[in-house]
């Protein structure tokens, strides 16, 4: 069926939603994408629907290029899955949780490994029947804190989350090799300008994990990019290379008077030194142990950093209270000198170096020492990367100033090893006859994220502007406004949609050609088709929506040009 917008439930709006921030959220319910039915929920009504659909089609499409099958488990779920990995407490108050009739609990699902897991738990026992890869296309709950930016960041949201089941890791590294491929082809469909960045620091060793990051000023990610190599991540994974200092004789340690500087600002403007200079003993306690993390005075420590590299230590900040009873830590004055390694363990950032010299705490009510050295006055139990990170920091790969920019997380692949098979004792029959525990991996797309996405790095000052693939059509064809237009209109419109074109036709009668042509810009069809003055000669205006070039065709060749 030709799309008529005489018969189509679509109401375009003028203005901004008052509570729209981000130009997808304005834009998809001003062109009558979507409309909000509570926070983070949302109704999608049939251009909208259109829209998620080819998305959802693409992403199908590749995962089946893949070898993954479909799946549709529940959205409701039993809780006790969850309290078995642990995740029903670990996901506090995102979680959907509701009781039924007889009292029992469940919750919505916010992703699915646990159900996954029992299912291959149930259907797959021998090494025969692996490996497997099994994907849905489904509707996800998570009671976001802040669920602002319309779909971008819903309640309840569309995502395809896959999954692999291996016996050994070779099968695990290919299953997550072919996920990121079918990625990259996905998003590269879509149209999506995106860049996938490593999630996981390098200094954690752990398993493999990587985004799809698409960058946009709307998004809620920010992640560093080198200008001049190919290095990309997470601004969280971002690991630091600090080349060793050259071993230098340095004077020997100079207690310096410095009354009322308990703070780098105070010390750095009473001796008139750059901040940098300086070093700052950051106390805390790792499993109520107390930890000093020594970082140059001009950088903050990235507390979530710092308790992901000690995890699964717990990490707290110090009190007034850890101070009483240990006259050797001086509040405000702490230096690594004589306690490294005694009063407290010492874990610096990289640019701690050895041989490099500080002006640092010196242990005494308002004093400071100067030239402490790293490796001659103190030693550093552990390096890590726990900074946080600033343009210009070098790369770790080729040493450029790095970039940060903001991006929407569309995509994430992980490699989880035996986490949750270990948990629900997974195992399958091994070649050998002995059980072998199989490792896993976890793949998700926000397929209605990546609407909005697409939204934002598409749009311009006139509405939305989408890529053939996810366009809700291919061709707007708008019949100007006099009855013979709307003829012609209606005429080409059955022609192209006989010749397999995805035809939207503008057909509305009493509406001005002025409203035609701006609603047709804010929709966002690639190819707009007037239907005008010459309409009578049997000519056609194309326009295309992007670049806003017009050409005037015979029908004839305006058929043939869009059939093609
Ligand atoms: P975020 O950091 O944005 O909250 P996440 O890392 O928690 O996302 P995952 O658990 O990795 O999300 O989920 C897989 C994918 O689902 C994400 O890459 C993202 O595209 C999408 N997604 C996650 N949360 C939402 C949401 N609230 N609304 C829409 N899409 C979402
Ligand atoms: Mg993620």
């Amino acid at each position: 069926m030709v799309q008529r917008m005489s018969r189509m439930m679509l109401k375009t709006l003028r203005d901004d939603p008052a509570d729209a921030e981000t130009t997808s959220h304005k834009l998809l319910v001003r062109a009558g994408y979507v409309r909000r039915a509570s926070a983070g929920i949302w109704t999608w009504l049939p251009l909208g629907k259109k829209v998620l659909e080819n998305v959802s089609r693409v992403v199908r499409e590749e995962m089946d290029a893949i070898g993954a099958q479909e799946v549709l488990l529940p959205a409701l779920l039993p809780k006790e899955p969850y309290e078995t990995s642990g995740r029903w407490e670990e996901y506090g108050e995102l979680l959907f949780r509701l009781k039924d009739r007889k009292g029992a609990d469940y919750l919505l699902g916010p992703t699915h490994e646990e159900i996954f897991t029992l299912t291959v738990k149930d259907q797959c026992t021998s090494y025969k029947d692996l490996p497997v890869v099994l994907y849905q296309i489904q509707t996800k709950y998570r009671d976001e804190a802040r669920p602002r930016s319309g779909v971008l960041r819903g309640r309840e949201f569309l995502m395809k989350d896959s999954y692999s089941f291996d016996t050994d890791d070779e099968g695990l590294a290919e299953a997550y090799r072919l996920h990121r491929e079918a990625y990259t082809r996905i998003f590269e469909r879509l149209g999506l300008d995106y860049r996938i960045v490593s999630a996981v620091s390098g200094a954690m060793g752990g398993s493999a994990s990587e985004e799809f990051l698409a960058p946009a000023a709307a998004g809620e990610d920010t992640f560093v990019d080198c200008p001049a190599c190919d290095y990309a991540a997470n601004t969280e994974a971002v690991t630091t290379v600090v080349a060793p200092a050259p071993a230098a004789d340095h004077a020997p340690v100079e207690e310096l008077d410095t009354p009322d500087t308990p703070t780098i600002e105070t010390l750095a403007a009473h001796l008139g030194v750059p901040a940098s200079a300086t070093l700052k003993n950051l106390l805390v306690k790792v499993d109520g142990e107390i930890t000093a993390v020594g970082v140059p005075g001009d950088r903050e420590v990235d507390l979530g950093k710092l308790a992901e590299h000690l995890s699964p230590a717990v990490v707290e900040l110090v009190t007034a209270e850890d101070f009483v009873d240990r006259p050797e830590l001086v509040r405000g004055y702490v230096g690594p000198q004589t306690l490294a390694g005694t009063a407290f363990r010492y874990l610096a950032d990289p640019r701690v170096a050895e041989n490099t010299a500080w002006i640092t705490g010196a242990n005494k009510e308002g004093k400071h020492a100067r030239n402490v050295v790293v490796g001659r006055d103190f030693t550093v139990d552990q390096y890590l990367d726990v900074v946080v990170v600033e343009p210009g920091d070098p790369c770790p790969k080729c040493g450029t100033g790095l970039r940060i920019d903001r991006a929407i997380e569309i995509g994430h692949i992980f490699q989880l090893g035996r986490k949750y098979a270990d948990a629900f004792e997974l195992d399958v029959l091994g070649r050998e006859g002995k059980p072998v525990r199989v490792t896993m991996g976890s793949y998700g797309i926000g397929v209605s994220r990546a609407v909005a996405a697409l939204a934002e790095q598409t749009a311009d000052g006139k509405g939305l502007c989408w890529p053939a693939e996810i366009a809700p059509a291919d061709v707007h064809v708008v019949a100007a406004g006099k009855a013979a237009q709307t003829e012609l209109a209606l005429e080409v419109a059955g022609k192209l949609h006989a010749a397999g074109v995805r035809v939207l036709v503008d057909d509305r009668a009493g509406v001005s050609p002025g409203v035609k042509f701006t609603d047709a810009e804010l929709i966002g069809v690639p190819t707009i088709l007037v239907a005008g003055r010459r309409s009578g000669e049997g000519v056609v205006e194309l326009k295309d929506r992007r670049t806003g070039e017009r050409e005037e065709l015979t029908v004839d060749e305006a058929l043939a040009r869009l059939s093609r």
